[in-house]
Order: C-alpha cells, then sequence, then structure tokens
C-alpha cells in the first residue's frame, strides 16, 4: 500500500483508525515508537511530533534533545494482528531537527542518500533479504526457555515441522500489510525457520526487516512461543544468518546478469569494493559477542572470499538468470541495523565502482572441508567482536562513510560491550578454576 500524505486523513477517517504508529529505529535498529491519535496526524505531517531523543541509544545529546518525527506516506501499514475497530496503523519516520534539517544519525536516511549517490552514477539497487530464526517455547510464567519448539531439520514438512502454522500466519501477515515474503521453509535447526523476501529498493527492504523482525515476534508469542533471531542460540546447533542478496540495475538492466562465468566490469568492482571493506564494517553486519559463534560454523562464512554457486563463502553469485541475477552476502545477522548495514555495503561497493577494484579469482574450494593448509593462506573474517572493533577504529573507510556522532557513539558502546562479556567471562573462568583445580 502506497499512500500520498494527501489521503491518509482520508484512509484515516474511512477506515476507523484510532492509533498512529510513529516508529523510527535506535542506532542498533531496535524499532521504537509513539502512538498518537488521528486529530495529531496533520501536525505530524507539517511539523513532526518531537520526542526526547536523549533517551534513545546513538541519539543522545542533551544539547540537542528535542527531534522531530516526520512520518513518510510511503510506508503506511494497518498492523492486523490489532482490533479491527479502533484500528492501528504505522509509518516508518523520517528524523529531523527543529529547524528542519534531517537528523545525522537517522539510518533511514543515511540510506536514502548511499542510494542517491548510486542513483547519480546510473545506477539503481534491488535488495532482496534470507531471514533465519528459532522458535523456542515459553515456560509455564511466559518467559522464553532455550527448548526448540520442535526436532525438525532442513525443508522438513509437519508433524515434524512444527512451526508450519507459525509461518503461514507470519507470511499471510506480512503479505496483509502489503510486504512480499517469498518463500518460507523449516531450516536445518532444530525449531529454526526461515522465511525469503522478494526482492525490492533498499530502503524498502530495510523498513521490511524492521516490520519482519516485530511480525515474528508478535506472531510467535500470540502461538505461546518466543522467536528469536539470536545469531548462534544454541551452541550446538546451526546459527541464524541474514543473507542479503544485492543487485545493481543500469538502464532497466541487471548487471549482474551473468554470460556464463564472466560478469559485468561494473558489478565485479561493486563486489571488490564489499571484499575489500568487510573487515572494516563486520561490527556493524555482526555487531554482538554472539554472531561470533555462528560466523565459521554451519554454512555461516569464516573467510573472505567468493565464489559461484559455493555455499562455504562469504558472497556467492547463485546460478539465477535474468533479472534475479545478484550477489549473496552470507555473513551478516539480524542483530544488526539493516539500514547501516545496507547503507555501508553500498558504500563499499560503489568505492568499488569509482575506483575500478578488480575482483580477485573466485575460490573453487569447499572451505567446509579444506584441510589446514588450504584454509591457512586465506585471509579471516573478524573472529571476535574484538576483532571487528579493532578493524572498525583503524578504518578511515568508515570515517569517510558514517557520521562522526554515530560512528564514534557506536564504536565506543561496542567497546564497553566487548569489557562486559571479558569480564563476565573472566569471572566465569576464575570460578571455575576455584572450584575444580
Ligand atoms: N544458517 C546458515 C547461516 O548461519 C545458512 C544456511 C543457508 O544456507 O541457508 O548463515
Ligand atoms: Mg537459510
Ligand atoms: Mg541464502
Amino acid at each position: 500500500m502506497k499512500y500520498k500524505a494527501s489521503e491518509i486523513l482520508q484512509f484515516v477517517e474511512e477506515n476507523d483508525v484510532k492509533f498512529i504508529r510513529l516508529a523510527f529505529c535506535d542506532v542498533y535498529g531496535h524499532q521504537k515508537n509513539i502512538a498518537i491519535m488521528p486529530d495529531e496526524l496533520p501536525r505530524a505531517f507539517e511539523t513532526g511530533i518531537s520526542f526526547a531523543a536523549s533517551a534513545v541509544e546513538g541519539f543522545m545529546n542533551v544539547k540537542e534533545s528535542d527531534l522531530f518525527l516526520i512520518p513518510d506516506p510511503s510506508t503506511l501499514t494497518v498492523l492486523p494482528w490489532r482490533p479491527s475497530h479502533g484500528r492501528v496503523v504505522r509509518f516508518f519516520c523520517d528524523i529531523r531537527h527543529p529547524d528542519g534539517t534531517p537528523f545525522a544519525g537517522d539510518g533511514r536516511q543515511l540510506l536514502k542518500q548511499a542510494v542517491a549517490e548510486l542513483n547519480a552514477l546510473g545506477l539503481t539497487c534491488q535488495v532482496g533479504t534470507e531471514c533465519e530464526f528459532y522458535l523456542f517455547e515459553l515456560d509455564e510464567k511466559g518467559n522464553p526457555t532455550s527448548i526448540p519448539q520442535d526436532r525438525a531439520g532442513y525443508c522438513d514438512i509437519a508433524p515434524l515441522d512444527r512451526g508450519e502454522n507459525v509461518r503461514r500466519e507470519i507470511c499471510l501477515t506480512l503479505e496483509e500489510m502489503g510486504i512480499k515474503p517469498e518463500s518460507s521453509h523449516h531450516e536445518h535447526g532444530p525449531g529454526q525457520n526461515e522465511v525469503d523476501f522478494r526482492y525490492s529498493d533498499a530502503l524498502t527492504a530495510a523498513d521490511n526487516v524492521i516490520h519482519f523482525e516485530s511480525v515474528v515476534k508478535t506472531i510467535a508469542n500470540r502461538n505461546g512461543l518466543c522467536a528469536s533471531f539470536m545469531p548462534k542460540p544454541l551452541a550446538d546447533a546451526w546459527g541464524s544468518g541474514l543473507h542479503i542478496n544485492l543487485s545493481l540495475f543500469r538502464d532497466g538492466v541487471n548487471i549482474f546478469r551473468t554470460d556464463g562465468y564472466s560478469h559485468n566490469q561494473e558489478a565485479e568492482s561493486f563486489i571488490a569494493g564489499i571484499l575489500d571493506r568487510i573487515c572494516e564494517i563486520t561490527l556493524f553486519l555482526n555487531p554482538i559477542t554472539n554472531s561470533y559463534r555462528r560466523l565459521g560454523n554451519s554454512e555461516a562464512p569464516g573467510y573472505i572470499s567468493w565464489s559461484h554457486q559455493n555455499r562455504s563463502q562469504l558472497i556467492r553469485i547463485p546460478a539465477t538468470v535474468g533479472e534475479r541475477s545478484r550477489m549473496e552476502l552470507r555473513s551478516p545477522d539480524l542483530a544488526c541495523n539493516p539500514y547501516l548495514a545496507f547503507t555501508l555495503l553500498i558504500k563499499a561497493g560503489l568505492e568499488g565502482i569509482r575506483e575500478h577494484k578488480k575482483l580477485p579469482a573466485p575460490l573453487n574450494l569447499d572451505l567446509f572441508t579444506a584441510s589446514e593448509e588450504e584454509l591457512q593462506t586465506l585471509q579471516k573474517l573478524p573472529r571476535s567482536l574484538k576483532e571487528a572493533l579493532d578493524a572498525a577504529v583503524k578504518s578511515t573507510f568508515l570515517q569517510q562513510v558514517m557520521p562522526e556522532k554515530i560512528r564514534s557513539f557506536y564504536l565506543k558502546a561496542k567497546k564497553e560491550q566487548w569489557k562486559q562479556f571479558k569480564e563476565a567471562e573472566d569471572k566465569q573462568e576464575l570460578e571455575h578454576r576455584l572450584y575444580f583445580i
């Protein structure tokens, strides 16, 4: 559903809408919202609705604590799980300063700018996501447990697969919201599921990831389950990734179209740009300590390499033809802020195009079964939050492409998270030693 601002008031009136949620994300990609009553909507479009930015992660700045939410009319969606009398609708918002200038910490704004840079080169970008998650049982008090909902595996069917009704509800709800999931299945892990999206422009794809997360959490909860996007919730089972499929179009033609195994030069440079900067931006693609328990295991990449259909690589170019030709980046996870993640990927790819970067030869090696010697020659993705943080701190690329406020807040916060993680780990180790040794 796409509406213009002028059509929204009529829609609200005719559809018994009583609550209008103005949604935005903090720097980590966590969705926040303020609900306004319909009478406030004209004011929201004209001047915006203020909120206390000093209380939002990554926006904190007491000197500029008032920011304004301006609903983006093209993002109107009815929340189908809320009552049909006195409906609830949601908009994603642009965030502005009181003088109307865009707030630099707004991820949607950053992504729009990155897309505009691509457009200035005559290119458009399409993004399709593959989203994995686990369903866990709740205990009698309604708190999450670590007991997976079923013991099914890849593409299993009911009754082994107990997720089919939840996936059905998720997909139908998304459709009702005007979002197009393309397919869904049971994944490898017990209780692990996946929903894949049809490609769309980068901003819509990022908005859809945020929609998707709230739909999955809500539907799971209504079914007496807890949905988790944690990258590696169970130590001995598969992790959950966010595979990002990217394609570029020039004059309506997908430049990722392959002719056998040869590629368009710009498409190759775009991939080369991402490979070049991947270590520096991994902190934003895999932002939590748990992210690094996933990388390098169970078909999640651990090395910086690309290939054609080989799923063990960081980037693969799947065997598709025509308009669906694309590259698939397999390292990110759903703990990321999709607006920042897509922005950084586009910026890295753009740098590749501008500098005519050369794509190294594909690595035609199964990295899951390769020998120690074969692996030794390859460059690794960061193996811990600390390694990713060190690469991000040193990165001049991040300094150039990310507003200083977000960059410094994010790096400081991640440094603190690593410190707390290490302290907890050290404490645990000490307690263990004191007891057993
Ligand atoms: N679950 C794997 C990951 O962590 C990916 C499995 C797949 O190829 O879909 O990325
Ligand atoms: Mg999968
Ligand atoms: Mg995939």
